[in-house]
């Protein structure tokens, strides 16, 4: 339900030239004007006096002109006294000026002018200010305060406000009822947020508006979010709807696969895999995020799991998003199941030609159980004959977009999914981002486990770092050294790492230092991570293509730099290679100094904690939703008005309002939903 349907091209001004700009910005009708709201404001509805400018201040300010002249300074400037009844002295400059308004700024004359006041030679200056004269009758100032809009070019700021003015002006003629009406508590209803938030009145606050925390703000705020919240929702009922294999609980199978094991699962492991058998044996798709911090055992979870699948003749597929991890899965996983001569089909982009047809041939003929890969699981031609569970590692890598892709190939019923991430996702954002899954939480690591030491090294002295690394391996222990660059070019990262394989080799010449990176066969750097797993390497120089779920216990020093090219969530995954094993184990920061601000906050938290959740809120902060989701490019977590994790505290409401609509106003879910994300998500066909 469109809060108002009128077309750009009926308002005034709009031709089509102006309309076609427009929608190139995004903006297609009349209701898009709406929510194009002001970035900020300025305050011209009073005139203040001289003697009570502060720097920085926008103010309108009106006085006599007592000088007006051309200044010779580094730049020749036009600059004009100015006085007002307080006695104060403002100067106004001019850089760029013509004849006429040196002659009209003439002494004696009453101007009002709008500008910034800047610390100047002598007192405040405004540079280029707006004026116009005014003659002795007082002029009367603006009722409201002014918006600044974000813009694009072509578009003046006169123009943008014409036409939200108009828009305003047809939401007040004809406002529509409010969907959250006897919902929850509102200070505003949307319509209202929307006139205030266009043109508020000159007592508004203006720091709360700011800081996007006034109430008009929030109600907006509020209802998007739930908008997001709900279309997940949405999704989730949709998938529950569908049907799904019931899958036995298989507690032999599963506990003889446990008693081979060298160690007990964990309070928290077990606890996730009973809730996730539950959900198996049930004839509704599982939908299951499973949590859980680097190194808190997310693979025997899934192996769990995919062992009930098997047991009941379905076929499970494991997808990993790189190719290390998935063959590290591929490793794992065919130890695992060595005994119980379990087929393993692996595919991965590298497979190419009769290989490929084989695997394919398998998985079509149903006679393989077990799929790992890649995201070449995705590719149109792969078709699976009994899918009965799909299990995605490390979510964050994949969009939203590739998961349902993936979904919609099963074809009579839908697959059981269980994704796995360690990033911990804010519950900010697991609420607008993941509603549409149930959230398992393994809060616990293994036994025995050492915290990782952190400590930040200028590399200025980088030669005493690889003294330590040359150190600590003389004591038999194995390190990492992580090269990094921002572009994510293959071939850039290579000649990194061959670069810096090559001088530690010479400084080093004792040590047995191995190389990998994203340019070497996938048989090469299998064999290269099997080699240093099996303790033929002391050092391993390697890019980030080691970030997720390798795993090496006995690795217990890394040593990474640029740090301050990464991103939290990124250092802390790298970071969580190494602590696996049960001696103390560091992580050297080698970053290149000067810090920016935000690069010395983000290698600070990495410093103070290696609590994952902790990370993860300060990573939301630092970069927000878009960036930590890595969906910026989709534009899905782009909110209009929400800022995140600023709005955290409507979340509560969120989940309040979410649950009180679906009871008692379902018919307004489908709107609300359609008037937010609109066509921008696939959430929103319901
Ligand atoms: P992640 O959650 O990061 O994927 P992994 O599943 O790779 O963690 O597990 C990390 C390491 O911990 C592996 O070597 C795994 O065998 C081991 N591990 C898993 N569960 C336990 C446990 N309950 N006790 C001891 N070691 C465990
Ligand atoms: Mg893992």
């Amino acid at each position: 339900m469109a809060l108002i349907a009128h077309k750009l091209t009926e308002l005034r001004g709009v031709g089509p030239k102006l309309a076609s700009r427009l929608q190139d910005y995004g903006v297609h009708g009349v209701e898009d004007l709406l929510f194009h709201l002001p970035l900020r404001y300025q305050d011209r509805t009073r005139v203040t006096p001289v003697a009570a400018l502060r720097p920085g201040q926008e103010a309108v300010v009106e006085g006599t002109i007592k000088l007006c002249d051309i200044a010779f300074g580094r730049r020749r400037s036009l600059v004009a006294v100015l006085q007002d009844g307080s006695g104060a002295l403002l100067t106004l400059r001019f850089f760029h000026f013509n004849a006429a308004q040196r002659n009209g700024l003439q002494p004696g004359c009453r101007v009002r002018c709008f500008g910034q006041a800047r610390p100047g030679r002598s007192g405040l200056e405004l540079i280029h200010p707006e004026y116009r004269l005014t003659g002795d009758a007082p002029a009367p100032v603006n009722e409201t305060l002014t918006p600044i809009y974000p813009t694009t070019e072509g578009i003046g700021q006169l123009q943008w406000r014409k036409l939200c003015g108009q828009a305003v002006a047809l939401l007040r003629k004809n406002p529509p009822a409010d969907l959250l009406d006897g919902v929850c508590k509102l200070d505003f209803t949307l319509v209202d947020a929307l006139i205030y938030l266009h043109a508020p009145p000159p007592d508004a606050p203006l720091a709360l508006l700011q800081a996007g925390e006034h109430p008009a703000q929030l109600r907006l705020a509020l209802e998007e979010l739930l908008a997001h919240h709900l279309s997940l929702q949405a999704l989730r009922q949709r998938e529950r709807r569908s049907a799904a294999p019931a899958m036995p609980v298989e507690s032999r199978a599963v506990s003889q696969f446990l008693a081979r094991l060298p160690f007990r699962p964990t309070g928290a492991q077990q606890r996730v895999m009973h809730e996730i058998a539950s959900d198996l044996a049930s004839a509704r798709p599982m939908l299951r995020l499973v949590q859980g911090d680097v190194g808190s055992g997310k693979t025997l979870v899934a192996a769990g799991a995919a062992l009930q699948a098997m047991a009941a003749g379905y076929q499970v597929a494991i997808m990993a998003p790189t190719e290390i991890l998935a063959e590290q899965h591929l490793s794992s996983f065919g130890a695992w199941f060595a005994e119980d001569d379990i087929d393993i089909v692996w595919l991965s982009g590298r497979i190419k030609g009769r290989a490929r047809q084989q695997a394919l041939a398998r998985i079509a003929g149903g006679h393989a159980p077990l799929i790992i890969g890649t995201h070449a699981l995705f590719q149109d031609d792969v078709i699976f004959a009994r899918l009965g569970l799909l299990i995605i590692d490390e979510q964050h890598r994949f969009g939203v977009h590739q998961r349902l892709q993936l979904k919609a190939k099963a074809s009579d019923w839908r697959p059981h999914q269980l994704v796995m991430t360690a990033t911990p996702i804010p519950r900010t954002l697991s609420m607008v981002a993941y509603a549409d899954l149930d959230c398992s939480v393994i809060d616990e690591l293994p036994p025995g486990r050492q915290p990782v030491t952190t400590v930040l090294v200028d590399n200025q002295r980088r030669e005493s770092v690889i003294e330590r690394v040359a150190h600590a391996c003389s004591e038999g222990r194995q390190a990492y050294w992580v090269c990094t660059l921002i572009e994510e070019s293959d071939a850039l990262q290579a000649q990194a790492a061959e670069a810096t394989h090559a001088e530690l080799g010479e400084t080093l010449p004792e040590l047995r230092i191995g190389l990998i990176h994203g340019r070497l066969p996938a048989t090469e750097k299998a064999a290269v991570m099997q080699q240093f797993k099996a303790g033929d390497y002391d050092l391993l120089v390697a890019t980030t293509v080691i970030e997720v779920g390798v795993d090496v216990p006995r690795a217990s020093l890394m040593i990474i730099e640029n740090p301050e090219r990464l991103g939290l969530a990124q250092l802390h995954q790298l970071r969580g290679r190494v602590g696996r094993g049960s001696t103390a184990s560091h992580c050297v920061l080698l970053y290149q100094a000067p810090l920016s601000a935000n690069g010395r906050e983000r290698l600070q938290a990495m410093r103070e904690s290696s609590d994952g959740f902790f990370i993860a809120e300060k990573d939301l902060a630092l970069r927000g939703p878009g960036e930590v989701l890595g969906t910026r490019q989709t534009g899905l977590m782009d909110f209009r008005i929400a800022r995140l994790p600023e709005h955290d505290h409507l979340l509560d409401h969120v989940q309040v309002a979410a649950a009180a609509l679906q009871a008692q106003h379902p018919k307004r879910v489908a709107p609300l939903i359609q008037r937010w994300t609109g066509s921008r998500q696939v959430f929103a066909d319901v």
